[in-house]
């Protein structure tokens, strides 16, 4: 099966808020399938269905060698400490920019037989969870800059030739 073309920045799917899955039927089954082979590959640490051009709440992760999925997440605890590190996304290639995150995240949500999925973690773990629920959100990282940072950022995104 072909992976599906990474959509950018400016495409309106990123920036509409996902509907849940409420059944789980072969499409599912193939999305899922897409987003565990989109995420399994060097330098790719999460993919959000809409990435892909799925409106459905759904993503993918690929951190510390372990690639796995998630349907209907939602983020149920995160910590009060802050990370401060680079963040990028692969719908806006290229660009790198540091990025506040709460150095915990757990999120709840199930997998494609109805069971409970939990995924959590701290560092690159919670940076990936929050991230991937905000682009289900339609939200990017970009909007989650501070404000010095993101003037530099949406300088740099113009400059992308997508
Ligand atoms: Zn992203």
């Amino acid at each position: 099966m072909a992976i599906r073309d990474i959509r950018v920045v400016g495409d309106p799917v990123l920036r509409t808020p996902c509907d849940p899955v409420t059944k789980i039927d072969d499409a599912i089954r193939a999305l899922v399938k897409d987003l565990l082979e989109g995420v399994d590959m060097e330098g790719r640490a999460g993919l959000a269905a809409n990435q892909i051009g799925v409106s459905l709440r759904a993503f993918s992760w690929n951190i510390d060698d372990e690639v796995g999925y998630i349907l209907n997440p939602k983020i149920v605890e995160l910590g009060d400490e802050i990370q401060d590190g680079d963040e990028g996304c692969l719908s806006v290639p290229g660009l790198w920019f540091p990025c506040k995150r709460a150095n915990y995240a757990q999120a709840v949500g199930t997998d494609l037989d109805g069971k409970e999925v939990v995924v959590e973690g701290p560092g690159l773990m919670a940076r990936c969870i929050q991230h991937e629920v905000d682009h289900l959100d339609g939200h990017l990282f970009l909007d989650r800059l501070d404000r010095s940072v993101r003037r530099k950022a949406m300088a740099a995104v113009r400059e992308l030739e997508l």
